[in-house]
């Protein structure tokens, strides 16, 4: 049988208008987002998101809990945790043998969580901050003593906590936690 022929639509040339209608349209969004002062723009770090609980920041050692199966060095896809020899003493026994401890180096660390999550004993667990500044590459490689702290975050001290709300007529906008008097 032959083949009905297709009667194929074809796209209308339209006026000059709808060549840069999209160009018009971004620019009318930047225009309206430039004078409004609720606009979405973080001004950091006078205002910083307020990361929930959960996220996947720095990673912080509870020494205490650590029972030294090198479970969290051996699942890092970076190579960024490793386990480093050190004298311990048992302060029930008093005795002092040599046990492998947990070191991360944040110049390899990709953020993935996968030593959290592996850790039997929740000895591991994530700070919700991410941009905290290290002065040089070399101490971003933390020993055993620093890993036991959590970073200094400087951006809470500079800054203003903020969050993303989806607003029904601007779309996305920015508010201020404390304005809301919400909870930190
Ligand atoms: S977060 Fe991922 S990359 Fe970083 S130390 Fe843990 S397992 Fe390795
Ligand atoms: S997985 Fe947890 S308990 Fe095991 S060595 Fe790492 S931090 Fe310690």
């Amino acid at each position: 049988m032959p083949a009905k022929p297709v009667n194929k639509q074809v796209p209308s040339k339209g006026g000059i208008f709808s060549k840069f209608k999209g160009n018009i349209e971004a620019i009318a969004i930047g225009v309206k987002f430039f004078f409004n002062p609720q606009r979405f723009t973080l001004i950091y770090p006078k205002e910083y998101i307020k990361l929930k609980e959960g996220y996947r920041g720095f990673i912080v050692l509870r020494k205490d809990k650590c029972i030294n199966c090198g479970s969290c060095a051996r699942i890092c896809p970076a190579a960024a945790m490793r386990l480093i020899r050190l004298p311990f003493t048992d302060p029930k026994t008093g005795k002092t043998r040599m046990k492998l401890w947990p070191v991360i180096n944040y110049n390899r660390c990709i953020f993935c969580g996968y030593c959290v999550d592996v850790c039997p004993t929740e000895a591991l667990y994530h700070v919700p901050y991410h941009d905290v500044v290290y002065e040089t590459m070399d101490i971003m490689d933390l020993d055993l003593e620093m890993f036991q702290k959590e970073p200094e975050w400087d951006t809470e001290k500079l800054g203003l906590p903020v969050k993303y709300v989806v607003d029904e007529k601007m779309g996305l906008i920015k508010v201020k936690i404390k304005e809301e008097g919400e909870k930190q």
